[in-house]
């Protein structure tokens, strides 16, 4: 397994890049170019927004937050919209934001799961009016062998070679961190009341919260660059060694 992981990974790696898509493994190479790769996409921002609003107590809509974070995005992105998806089998085909718009889920993300389907909702209507947000609806079942956390910010991973019959989650961990503390800075204006350690952590526990429920049991890996070398670390291997040491 860690051999064929390293090798997909050193012929895989593709541009990344400031618009969003979602860890799920079932987007194409052609729609991973020049994206970066993280939870919900665009929409996981929103969705970390309501834990926090939730947990703070600031009372403000969800659609208040989908248009802040648009504002956002344009200044960050160059362009305002905001990236989602979902399937061709659920009216809400993205596990990250159907996990946390379920009653029973949604305590793990901290999130009151009514004002995740509204906001849902309102994405998808701002998507089918053209209005600064895109759905792309996407085919096929989920596959994913392994979870890629990829520290690279100037590449993402294509989620899948359907000639190889392999697919995985991939996220991109450090660009997302560098892209939060943009949008921190450019929410701030909205909600002064945001931090980043509070926004970082409320979304790093989401990101927790969608790997334990739809990746569970698949192996994890790191992915860095040293000194210009690719390093892909199996991560329970790495806990087995630093056990054993
Ligand atoms: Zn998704």
């Amino acid at each position: 397994m860690d051999e064929i992981v390293r090798n997909y990974v050193s012929g895989h790696l593709i541009p990344g890049g400031n618009i969003t898509r979602c860890v799920d493994g079932r987007y194409l190479e052609k729609d991973a170019q020049g994206t970066l790769a993280r939870p919900g996409g665009a929409f996981g921002y929103t969705e970390a927004l309501l834990g926090l609003d939730n947990q703070n107590n600031w009372g403000r809509n969800p659609e208040f937050y989908f248009d802040a974070l648009q504002k956002v995005l344009s200044k960050i992105q160059g362009t305002s919209i905001c990236h989602f998806h979902s399937d061709e089998h659920s009216s809400i085909g993205c596990g990250h934001a159907a996990k946390a718009a379920d009653p029973q889920y949604a305590p793990q993300y901290g999130v009151n799961p009514e004002a995740i389907k509204v906001l849902y909702t309102y994405a998808l209507g701002k998507a089918k009016r053209d209005q600064g947000a895109i759905c792309v609806y996407l085919k096929g079942a989920h596959r994913e062998q392994a979870v890629l956390i990829n520290d690279i910010t100037s590449q993402t991973i294509a989620p899948q070679d359907p000639a190889e019959g392999l697919m995985y989650f991939v996220y991109d961990r450090k660009k997302d961190r560098e892209i939060v503390e943009l949008i921190t800075g450019g929410l701030s204006e909205y909600i002064p009341e945001l931090r980043f350690n509070e926004f970082w952590g409320m979304l790093s526990r989401q990101t927790e919260a969608t790997l334990a429920l739809l990746a569970a049991g698949l192996p994890q890996y790191e992915i860095r660059l040293e000194e210009g070398e690719l390093i892909v670390r199996n991560m329970a291997s790495q806990l087995l060694a630093e056990m054993a040491a």
